[in-house]
């Protein structure tokens, strides 16, 4: 009651905080730990409790106040257990259940002892009117009810209640006690309890103040700056949450959807940084749409995000809704710089329990389907499954084998040759790994070459296919050229990069301009200042490169520019068609007058008919290579072939 008198702006749901992970819990959370969690204050007040309590048995000889005095000592432990197992607590981890059972036993008993000093005033009230005792109970309860307005401002009911269990005692004793001029007393009584509920009120706003900004301040740390989702570090958290809240029932599950744009590297590129975030920026908000109210989002970083839709049931028909509710909102044109732009994304898609028990794991899986769906073909979702789980399997299986071959010598270099359209003569050969399993025979380098890729042994697997590849060069003729696959991964660690290449053509005594080294654009959309400083110093070297597969990636050429290619290495896809569709031809034409204009030699790969090399020839390709001239092979046979095709 006297709240709603004394404290009108603190009424139950107003003042209710519900930002935060736990919204008023969060507040209370806060409270315990910085306002109600020291000792000092707490052994202080129950020693000055308990001295008065003592003073008065002293004064008046009543046994009433000695067995408040070990009342106080009694409720002094008490608080000093609460306080014990909540810094256990805390230091366990708190949960919500944790912080609202700590907060009421906290209001328990801060009551109590709120109530036991209003009994210690009233008693000394009534016996010592108009004495030092009278005095003495005066201050107490003056004193006492100022400093719950303090320590108790943040718990506005708890306030109330202490308020309540001193001042209700001491009016009793004032208005009804032999004390002279008692109802002025107890009017100004009540005016302290009106002040002190107003002073309350002032505090609680400022706490809650307070509060906010300081809990805005953890939010920025777990925001991502740009879009203002959850960032990864939010994200483990929700996840940990959503988890914890899933663990108890058992059917619950939660199902995390990895979301990346595709092609967004291109648009960064082709529109600038700024127009790179203004998508990123736009994405987020996309997606915080489509899960109103279904999910959280977070950012992961780059262009890519992460939704968690906990407390779902498994449900494959729910999950492919919501996931094709992703992609269609992602399907929308984007509008950058007055141009409307298609990008779309691809989702994969993990659910706790059934395809992990922890965010790593989940995560993975999450990643597997992702990468699954995007191999299908962009655009699409995919759920991960066993199919998918065996893969991994297998994979991690030959992730070790591969490791062993790699240490014991397995692995083989095939070459394939390159050809001169004018003279016929070939120009060079293409290495190409090869990989002879003890049970699966040869494995294709596509399969082992990505897993090399993912598990960091692409470095020494490169190495290797450099080294043998020089040394075999070596031996030929020394117009005939030998071109080497690099894969982006590997200009992840420039400077070994640089000095394997340095090494395999110094231990083979390889001219450095008979070797070609050749990367694919996705290293360009790297382009980092270290990637390009170890291209410059190999080409300083006097090593040469070829642009790989050009016309699979992002086809731009202004990366081209600012690498010293010698050669441009156009596509199967362009050419198998050329002689009968007039795109590709025209492509593969355009590609030819840009080379020869900055002085490029153009290979055509993948030549597999005369109709294909008469449409190269006439649309003046230089190189071709391609099972028309020869398949890749180890080198005696490759040689032999050569022989017999010359
Ligand atoms: P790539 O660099 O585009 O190599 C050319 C691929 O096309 C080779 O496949 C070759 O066998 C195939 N090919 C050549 N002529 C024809 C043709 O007329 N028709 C058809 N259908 N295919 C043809 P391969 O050997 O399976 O290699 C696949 C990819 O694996 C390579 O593509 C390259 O990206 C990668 N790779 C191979 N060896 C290495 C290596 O030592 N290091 C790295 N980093 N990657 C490698
Ligand atoms: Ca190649
Ligand atoms: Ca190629």
């Amino acid at each position: 009651m006297f709240g709603e008198i004394f404290n009108p702006g603190v009424r139950g749901r107003e003042a209710k905080v519900r930002s935060g992970p736990f919204g008023e819990a969060a507040l209370h959370a806060y409270l315990v730990g910085t306002i109600h969690s020291a000792k000092a204050p707490l052994a202080a007040s129950t020693a000055l409790a308990v001295a008065i309590t003592l003073a008065a048995y002293g004064v008046t000889g009543a046994g009433i106040f000695l067995a408040h005095a070990l009342a106080h000592v009694f409720i002094g432990f008490g608080r000093f257990a609460r306080l014990a197992v909540y810094q256990a607590r805390e230091r366990r981890g708190l949960t919500r259940r944790d912080i609202i059972a700590c907060d009421r036993i906290f209001a328990f008993w801060s009551t109590l002892y709120a109530l036991t000093l209003g009994l210690t005033c009233a008693g000394l009230t009534l016996r010592g009117a108009g004495s030092d005792t009278f005095a003495l109970a005066l201050s107490t309860y003056t004193g006492y009810t100022l400093a719950f307005v303090t320590r108790s401002a943040g718990r506005p009911w708890t306030l109330r209640l202490q308020i309540a269990a001193i001042t209700a005692p001491q009016i009793y004793a004032l208005v009804d006690g032999p004390i002279p001029n008692g109802d002025l007393y107890a009017g100004l009584a009540l005016a302290l309890v009106g002040a002190a509920m107003v002073l309350g009120r002032h505090g609680h706003a400022r706490i809650v103040a307070l509060f906010r900004a300081d809990e805005n301040n953890r939010r920025m740390a777990r925001r991502d700056m740009l879009t203002g989702l959850m960032n990864r570090f939010a994200l483990t958290q929700a996840f940990a949450d959503a988890i914890a809240e899933a663990g108890g029932q058992p059917d619950a599950a939660v199902a995390i959807y990895l979301v990346d744009l595709d092609r967004f590297k291109a648009i960064n590129d082709t529109f600038g940084h700024a127009m790179g975030d203004a998508v990123i920026v736009e994405t987020g908000e996309r997606l915080r749409q489509a899960a109103e109210g279904r999910a959280e989002v977070a950012r992961m970083g780059g262009d890519e995000f992460m939704l968690i839709a906990r407390g779902e049931r498994f449900d494959g028909e729910r999950i492919a809704g919501f996931a094709e509710t992703i992609l269609e909102r992602l399907g929308a044109p984007f509008e950058i710089d007055g141009n409307l732009v298609m990008l779309a994304g691809s989702v994969g898609v993990a659910v706790y329990p059934q395809h992990g028990r922890d965010m790593a794991e989940l995560m993975m899986h999450a990643d597997c389907a992702l990468y699954e769906a995007k191999r299908e073909g962009r655009g699409r979702y995919r759920l991960f499954d066993e199919s998918l789980r065996n893969r991994l399997a297998q994979e991690r299986l030959l992730e070790t084998e591969l490791d062993e071959a790699l240490r014991e010598d397995g692995l083989e270099v095939w070459y394939q040759p390159i050809k001169c359209l004018r003279t016929g003569a070939v120009s060079g050969y293409e290495a190409l790994a090869r990989w002879r399993h003890p049970s699966r025979g040869l494995v294709p380098p596509d399969l082992f070459v990505r897993i090399a890729e993912q598990n960091g042994a692409i470095h020494r697997l490169g190495e290797i296919v450099l080294e043998k590849a020089c040394r075999e060069a070596a031996t030929w003729d020394e117009r005939v050229s030998i071109s080497v696959n690099l894969s982006p991964q590997q200009f992840r660690r420039p400077k070994p990069l640089v000095e394997t290449v340095k090494r395999a053509l110094a231990v083979s005594g390889l001219k450095p301009s008979r070797l070609y080294l050749e990367i694919t654009e996705s290293l360009l959309l790297e382009d980092t200042p270290l990637t390009r400083q170890a291209v410059g110093e190999l080409a300083d070297h006097g090593v040469k490169f070829s642009l790989d597969d050009f016309g699979v990636g992002y086809s731009s050429l202004a990366y081209i520019q600012n690498y010293p290619f010698s050669k441009i290495k156009i596509d199967r896809k362009f050419v198998q068609n050329i002689h009968a569709d007039h795109i590709s031809s025209a492509i593969v034409a355009s590609v030819c007058v840009l080379a020869a204009r900055i002085q490029m030699i153009v290979v055509a790969e993948g030549v597999e008919t005369q109709a294909q090399q008469r449409a190269l020839v006439d649309l003046g390709v230089d190189l071709a290579q391609g099972y028309l001239y020869g398949r890749p092979a180890p080198m005696a046979r490759a040689a032999a072939q050569r022989r017999l095709a010359v």
